[in-house]
């Protein structure tokens, strides 16, 4: 027994990969084009899953502000937002985003794994309770793992079975963290978010809403699914990602409450790692300040994703329940979703490849998420790979 045995099945795994013809599951991204177009294994490549929602990753403003922080503040901080690493623009973005969300407290950090890993562990201790949404993403199981906490996990969209398990807890309800997404990361499905923050509401509990593929996605203004329902007063916090919309590298949480300045200090996965270096803060910021005024953007996404999701329901393909920028197709079996994988990529389509245990009913998923940048030939292109390989 070595400490490598426990990989031997995953070994196993990617050599059966191989061997049904699949070079290698690992893309290469060789050459970037434009947000919606690669070099990819040496051969061009429309991206079609890639979580660049606005297309903002090459804007040229977000670019030019990061060249410029690049040059002024340098390649990196070097240190911990509690130490070195809080530059006036760490402080101005936070700024930024509590004047988007209308929020009293805003932290920034280093990625959204980090954001979810720092507000659940922190928040919730001994003799609190977590209750998730089956679906989570794997950001919030980890956080849960971090925590101290009792973690129960309520069936996916069920508000009912949220309610049935948090009334067992009784006088301990008030002191349970609920955690939702906005838009879920997998199926593109959205939560019943009034239904479940009227749950929260009756029990005195607090809600936590991962909103990392709903910001600049949904709502009139752009602010998630907390937005569009019409919850926000409902919502305790927003935990959110500055890699999908935003197009860089970052996480946050944006809360109402005030205390969430203190938590900051207590916040280890906040305190134990180096903060967001410069270059991507300054795009970030750009970014923020596009996505609010420049709405077209939002919409030309939801003309491409509803295109899309009505070609593939008429062509008879599993989708997910809803529209969505995430359009994603259920096959029965890995093997499968790693043939047709494949023939798509030889068609010059990317999408992400999903396989258990990152599914969320075993199955596997090719999944595709889609751009403002999508021209509407590439659309076309998209679709008439699926209706050939699917
Ligand atoms: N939450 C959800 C729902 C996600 O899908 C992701 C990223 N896939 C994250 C959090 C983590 O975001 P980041 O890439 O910023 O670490």
């Amino acid at each position: 027994m070595t400490l490598f045995a426990k990989f031997e099945a995953l070994a196993a795994t990617r050599q059966a990969l191989a061997e049904c013809g699949l070079k290698s599951v690992n893309v290469v991204m060789e050459k970037l084009i434009s947000p919606t177009e690669a070099i990819v294994n040496g051969r061009p490549m429309i991206l079609a899953g890639t979580n660049n929602y606005l297309g903002l990753t090459l804007n040229a403003d977000c670019v030019e502000a990061a060249c410029q922080a690049l040059q002024t503040e340098g390649t990196g901080t070097t240190g911990s937002r509690v130490a070195n690493g809080t530059y006036a623009d760490h402080v101005a973005l936070e700024n930024d985003l509590s004047d988007f969300f209308d929020c009293t407290s805003v932290i920034v950090f280093s990625t959204g794994y980090v954001a979810n890993l720092g507000m659940i562990s922190t928040l919730a201790g001994s003799g609190d309770t977590i209750m998730i949404d089956a679906d989570c993403h794997a950001s919030i199981y980890d956080g849960c793992k971090l925590s101290t906490a009792d973690i129960i996990r309520f069936r996916h969209n069920d508000p009912v079975d949220l309610e049935k398990r948090l009334k067992r807890l009784k006088e301990r309800a008030a002191n349970t963290l609920i955690i939702v997404e906005g838009l879920y990361s997998m199926l593109g499905d959205r939560a019943p978010l009034a239904e479940i923050a009227a749950v929260k509401k009756r029990y005195g509990a607090y809600l936590l809403v991962d909103e990392a593929h709903s910001l600049g996605v949904l709502g009139a203004n752009g602010r998630g699914l907390a937005e569009e329902t019409g919850v926000e007063q409902d919502v305790d916090f927003i935990v959110g990602t500055f890699s999908k919309s935003l197009g860089a590298i970052g996480g946050y949480c944006a809360s109402k409450h005030k205390e969430l300045d203190t938590i900051r200090y207590a916040n280890r996965p906040y305190i134990f790692t180096a903060s967001p270096s410069p270059s991507i803060i300054a795009s970030t910021r750009k970014a923020l300040s596009i996505l609010r005024s420049q709405p077209e953007l939002r919409h030309r996404l939801w003309e491409n994703a509803n295109r899309l999701y009505r070609h593939f329901k008429s062509l008879g393909l599993r989708v997910g329940p809803e529209s969505s920028p995430i359009v994603a197709v259920r096959l029965a079996s890995k093997e499968e979703a790693i043939q047709k994988w494949c023939r798509l990529l030889e068609q010059g389509i990317y999408v992400n490849l999903v396989l258990p245990p990152a599914t969320p009913d075993g199955g596997a998923l090719l999944r595709c998420s889609m751009s403002a940048d999508h021209r509407p030939e590439q659309v076309d292109r998209i679709m008439d790979a699926f209706a050939d390989v699917v």
